[in-house]
């Protein structure tokens, strides 16, 4: 089903009475979830529609076509996170133009990043994806290696280390005992001397339990915005 600009007020507004519900069963307060709407494979005005319903972060997969709706929303201020699997030969351009990057692994990946940030722009905000359930399938550093990887990423002078990223896999129902996890791992890092605040956690099928286990951003893409057109086959990296 493909919903045009009319129906995004009523998506919002189911969206985050969502958010609120979790929340609340979480005695948490609602401002401490932050909705990241994800807008890869969406075209620019939907996101300007639903910018105009005050949502300001957007996060995007595709590097090229990212570019090209900053570009076109220039005038809203926006914060953009890229959320997409990120090569080494495609950092520069990223930590250009992006304000959050969610997918990183690898300290190569961050070194790049780090020393492509412009100094005129504030230290790039990062998350470590955890590849949570062990899948070969899958990005993200192993819990094994994670520790290392957030010591040496919070060295980095032009990243800002904020937190824990991860996609728990398709199949598996429920997700909540990854999302808890997770959770747990960031908890040991803090109390280890880190400060992290971030948990990147929680797609539009599941991010209630995610905000039951601490999600702080929640990454919701087609309970949004509908389903994504098919893709054009445009190089979608
Ligand atoms: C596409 C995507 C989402 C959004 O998924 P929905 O199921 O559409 O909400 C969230 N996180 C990542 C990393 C994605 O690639």
């Amino acid at each position: 089903m493909l919903m045009g600009p009319q129906n995004l007020p009523e998506q919002v507004r189911i969206v985050r009475n969502r958010i609120s519900s979790a929340a609340q069963a979480a005695m948490r307060s609602v401002d401490s979830v932050t909705l990241l709407a994800v807008s890869k494979a969406q075209p620019a005005n939907k996101v300007r529609a639903v910018a105009q319903l005050g949502v300001r972060d957007f996060g995007e997969s595709y590097l090229q076509e990212a570019l090209d709706k900053m570009e076109a929303l220039r005038d809203l201020s926006l914060t953009w996170h890229f959320i997409g699997r990120l090569q080494a030969n495609k950092t520069r351009p990223v930590a250009a133009s992006f304000d959050w990057v969610h997918g990183v692994d690898r300290l190569k990946i961050a070194e790049r990043l780090s020393e492509q940030r412009p100094f005129h722009a504030p230290p790039l905000n990062v998350c470590l994806q955890v590849n949570i359930a062990g899948e070969a399938s899958k990005g993200g550093v192993t819990t094994a290696e994670l520790p290392a990887l957030a010591t040496a990423v919070a060295a980095l002078p032009r990243l800002k280390l904020r937190g824990l990223m991860c996609i728990p896999p398709d199949q598996d129902d429920p997700t909540r005992h990854w999302f808890a996890s997770t959770r747990r791992l960031l908890e040991a890092l803090n109390a280890a001397g880190a400060k992290l605040d971030t948990l990147s956690m929680g797609m539009s099928g599941d991010f209630e339990s995610a905000i039951l286990e601490g999600a702080t951003l929640v990454r919701v893409g087609t309970a949004l915005f509908g389903s994504r057109p098919a893709a054009t086959g445009a190089t979608q990296t």
